[in-house]
């Protein structure tokens, strides 16, 4: 399978010929190639979005809605060929992208193509000086938008959609590890009726293609999901440049349980928020604290249905784990599990890498739960991204509040209580974006997504997309 570039509307190889391996994280194969997108393909991709810029930017905000809404029922229709492709390139459970990822993305262009049709902007009289100001919110030009693997298509469109629905044209790229469902998606914006060069999609490497967009002089706004370390690398490229940014980044988020809460609720909920995707995702609650007075019965009930997951190929429909997304990930995870043993951290339980009778290759790991004795050790500091969390007891608010907000990340935190004034008094102290109590990822895409300290600046989702894609301008005007 040979993937290209989407310049233009027209899939076109890389204008060097540079290609790279896609790997199938299943059996660890090699099933195909990638271009490697050179700083000549991304310009060639800028000059496609700025041409279509002045007319995309004229389109009447019913037909640029009638195109998303179009984009999205159209990933419906096809949400069995999107789901197997992005399991096959990401190593997630095919069950999970056909009820998450790709349902998900169908979406982000439904909302979007909704959203932007109520979007209004705001007028000031300037009473007793007989002036209006109203505000124009303009598209920006040309964007760009760089997406990670955990969830590709799934954030690749939750920041294509806004953008394209407030009249930008953008060039794009997904993760180098997996392109797949983006490659796809050029075929269903065509058919769409997108026009050409509204959305232009570039594979390849970060440090080439994704570094020649965010250095690209006349791309000026960037908005990308990615790794902590990547975000302040493009913080320091596109500042002095004066681009507008949004970075969603890292997480290491605390899952914080008491004594009252609903109990089996919570052990459901809590294995999945541990371990969903594999664990790679940003928002998985890998830090538990319990409550001490139920803290030997929670490792107990939880040791238990975590060592019920089934990890399988990830077409297996039985299968809850699938393989993790790379060779070099699966080996970055397991280099924590050895960290932890030298931290006198306690493996519970997994750790250990799995072979799957028939695709002995895949990179499959056992789900692991870490016991530590204190928060102030790597693996509860430090983001792992993967099948594993440690768990701790803690036995009041302010010292699990403390340890809670000890961290360099601030992306979300989930709490379990019955305790409406703890759950509201804990909720306002969490240094984090996103406070979920007694539910995890339940996702209103109306409301602000993003974090706090390294796990990013700015917010996404709802008309906060809107307004990042969008420059402000006050006309006043005296009468
Ligand atoms: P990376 O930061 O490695 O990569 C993200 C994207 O940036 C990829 O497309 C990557 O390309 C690209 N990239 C890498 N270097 C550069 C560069 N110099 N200039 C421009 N682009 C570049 O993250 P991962 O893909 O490893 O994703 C995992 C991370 O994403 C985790 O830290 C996770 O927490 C975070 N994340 C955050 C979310 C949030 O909403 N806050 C949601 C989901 C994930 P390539 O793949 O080719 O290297």
């Amino acid at each position: 399978m040979t993937i290209k570039n989407f310049i233009n509307g027209k899939f076109e190889n890389p204008i060097h010929n540079h290609w790279i391996d896609n790997y199938c994280p299943a059996n660890g194969e090699i099933y195909g190639k990638i271009p490697n997108a050179s700083k000549e393909d991304v310009e060639k991709a800028y000059e496609a979005a700025e041409a279509a810029f002045p007319s995309w930017s004229e389109t009447t905000l019913d037909e640029r809605s009638r195109i998303l809404i179009k984009i999205s029922e159209l990933l419906e229709s096809n949400l069995q060929r999107f789901a197997e492709a992005e399991s096959k390139d990401n190593g997630k459970p095919t069950s999970v992208a056909k009820t998450v990822d790709i349902p998900r993305a169908a979406s982000n262009f439904r909302f979007f193509g909704n959203a932007i049709t109520q979007f209004a902007s705001e007028s000031h009289e300037s009473v007793g000086q007989q002036a209006m100001n109203y505000t124009l919110r303009q598209p920006i030009g040309v964007v760009g938008c760089i997406s990670p693997w955990n969830l590709p298509l799934y954030l690749f469109t939750w920041k294509i959609a806004p953008a394209i629905a407030a009249g930008n044209c953008v060039v794009a790229k997904p993760s180098e590890v997996t392109p797949m469902t983006a490659y796809l998606l050029g075929e269903i914006c065509n058919e769409a009726g997108l026009p050409k060069g509204v959305l232009n999609i570039v594979h390849g490497l970060g440090t080439t293609a994704g570094q020649a967009i965010i250095e690209h002089p006349n791309i000026k706004a960037i908005s990308f999901t990615g790794g902590t370390a990547t975000g302040a690398h493009i913080a320091r490229i596109a500042s002095p440049m004066f681009k507008k940014l949004s970075l969603e980044l890292g997480g290491k988020n605390p899952n914080i349980i008491f004594d009252d809460c609903d109990y089996d609720e919570m052990l459901k909920t809590t294995v999945r928020s541990s371990f969903a995707n594999q664990g790679q995702i940003c928002l998985c609650g890998s830090r538990i604290f319990v409550e001490a007075s139920i803290y030997e019965k929670f490792k107990i009930d939880f040791i238990a249905k975590v060592k019920q997951l089934k990890v399988g190929h990830p077409s297996d429909e039985t299968t809850d784990i699938g393989a993790l997304v790379s060779k070099q990930h699966l080996e970055k995870v397991l280099g924590y599990i050895e960290i932890a043993k030298h931290e006198n951290g306690k493996v519970l339980c997994g750790g250990h890498q799995v072979t799957v009778e028939g695709f002995e290759n895949g990179y499959y790991l056992q789900p692991a739960v870490i016991e530590v004795t204190t928060d102030e050790c790597r693996v509860s500091q430090e983001e792992i991204f993967g099948p594993v969390v440690t768990i701790m007891p803690f036995n009041s608010e302010d010292e699990v509040i403390d340890m809670a907000n000890k961290v360099k990340y601030g992306l979300s935190a989930t709490l379990w209580t019955n305790n409406l004034k703890r759950s509201m008094k804990m909720s306002n102290k969490l240094k984090v974006g996103i406070v979920w109590v007694n539910t995890w990822m339940l996702r209103d895409l109306r409301t602000p997504f993003g974090g706090v300290k390294a796990s990013g600046v700015g917010r996404e989702g709802g008309f906060e997309a809107l307004r990042f894609f969008t420059e402000a301008k006050n006309v006043c005007i005296k009468y």
